[in-house]
């Protein structure tokens, strides 16, 4: 069992004991191990889940060449420069292929979608066709081959149409089905308990006393795990004392593959996350140069992981969206895909003291030219929930950083890359 260290101040602006942002999400890489094992699932339960095996296409899409217009298929070797004649000899609709045969002065009324005839190669859309009887005469430029969707041009039949570790998205599910596969190999759920702390929290439903507030963490971690499509296990609040906790998070760790607190990590004298979790099993780092956000307990209690996030509202999601969610991907056996990051002018001065990697909430907007800029929401406490609820980005500003001038240039993180 790891020792911990006890008690530097939080007040301390310039802390050596702190990690930075990047040696806390290595460290927390080192312990990551993929879930292994998988079940079926119809493909409609798929959603949002991560493919154990890539996606072998059975077949060839489109299945056949066919028609992109409405309009009528010809040999491309029966185009002229001048307006030229055909005998139309039959029709052919999606679904319902016209059978005979195609001679080279001929030509086959044709739907969208519908098989082209195996004769012809071409397809002339009927705008530019003036019909009479069953005689058709094509008028304007027409090149051989156009208007025709290939056999396999979309998917070859072998080819792997989505690799193991993709999360399956609605367009993948559309994807999936046009290959006539109902059910897929997924990697089983990820397990994740998670608990409140602190003696001031009550639920919905109980009424408040002097000093006591609402618990919210356990509603935003509930609603971030879901995104991610965990398996959640909310094992509700838990008051300041050494043995419930301790019951708790053992508990926990037996029926979770990662479990998640929030509060009791920072150093007030009712704080014993860290002491529990060094007891029951191995504390690797507790504070973090970040605002909000510096106090956090990471380590492992047996085989679950655990995360102690901050108490603070602001501070749970910020630590949850920085360090949780790319761990619980990655256990859950999904492939990489770094945060797409932008670079904007700020419309607004933003105040910040060095020290510490902040990530403020803002919000992108576009300016009256047009231009995509963005301002902070204002207040950054981190007991500010709502500043979180109107943001739709973070502004990530350099631990050394001493404050910024409206019109420079920022790295943001969208919100929209953070499901
Ligand atoms: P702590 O980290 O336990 O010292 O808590 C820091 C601050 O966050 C305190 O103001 C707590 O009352 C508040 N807090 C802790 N947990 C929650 C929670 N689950 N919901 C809302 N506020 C909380
Ligand atoms: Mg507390």
């Amino acid at each position: 069992m790891a020792e911990f260290i006890p008690d530097p101040s939080c007040a301390d602006p310039q802390d050596q004991q702190s990690l930075s942002v990047d040696q806390a999400r290595a460290q927390i890489e080192q312990l990551l191990k993929p879930v292994s094992s998988w079940q079926k699932l119809a493909l409609r339960e798929a959603l949002g889940q991560v493919l154990h095996a890539p996606i072998i296409s059975p077949l060839q899409v489109p299945p056949h060449n066919n028609s992109a217009m409405d309009g009528y298929a010809i040999h491309g070797k029966a185009i002229q420069e001048q307006p030229f004649t055909l005998k139309m000899v039959g029709t052919a609709y999606a679904g319902q292929p016209f059978n005979g045969k195609v001679g080279v002065n001929e030509c086959v009324r044709i739907m969208t979608g519908a098989m082209v005839p195996e004769e012809c190669d071409t397809v002339v859309m009927q705008e530019q066709v003036e019909a009479e009887g069953d005689s058709i005469t094509v008028h304007g430029q027409q090149n051989p081959g156009q208007n025709v969707r290939m056999a396999g041009e979309d998917i070859q039949q072998g080819d792997s149409v989505l690799p193991a570790g993709h999360r399956i998205t609605p367009a993948d599910m559309g994807l999936i089905a046009s290959l006539g596969i109902g059910e897929i190999r997924v990697k089983r759920r990820l397990r994740v308990a998670f608990f409140s702390t602190g003696d001031e929290l009550r639920s919905i439903g109980e009424p408040l006393k002097a000093g006591q507030i609402y618990d919210s963490n356990r509603y935003t971690l509930y609603g971030m795990l879901k995104r991610l499509d965990a398996d959640v296990l909310d094992m509700g609040v838990v008051p300041d004392e050494r043995v419930a906790l301790k019951q708790a998070l053992r508990q926990a760790a037996e029926e979770a593959d990662v479990v998640i607190t929030s509060g009791g990590v920072s150093v007030g004298d009712a704080d014993y996350v860290k002491e529990i979790l060094a007891e029951l099993g191995q504390v690797n780092f507790w504070k973090i140069a970040m605002k909000p956000g510096r106090p956090l307990a990471f380590g492992q209690v047996n085989n679950a992981l655990f995360f102690g996030l901050p108490g603070n509202p602001v501070s749970v999601m910020v630590t949850f969206y920085q360090f949780v969610q790319p761990a619980l991907k990655k256990m859950a056996g999904e492939n990489d895909h770094p945060l797409p990051l932008m670079q904007v002018e700020t419309a607004s001065k933003i105040r910040k003291r060095p020290g510490r990697f902040e990530f403020q909430r803002g919000i992108l907007f576009e300016d009256d030219k047009g231009q995509l800029k963005v301002q902070t929401t204002g207040q950054q406490g981190s007991g500010i929930l709502r500043s979180m609820s109107v943001a739709n980005c973070f502004i990530l500003i350099d631990e050394h950083c001493n404050g910024i001038e409206a019109g420079t240039i920022v790295t943001v993180q969208p919100f929209a890359g953070l499901v």
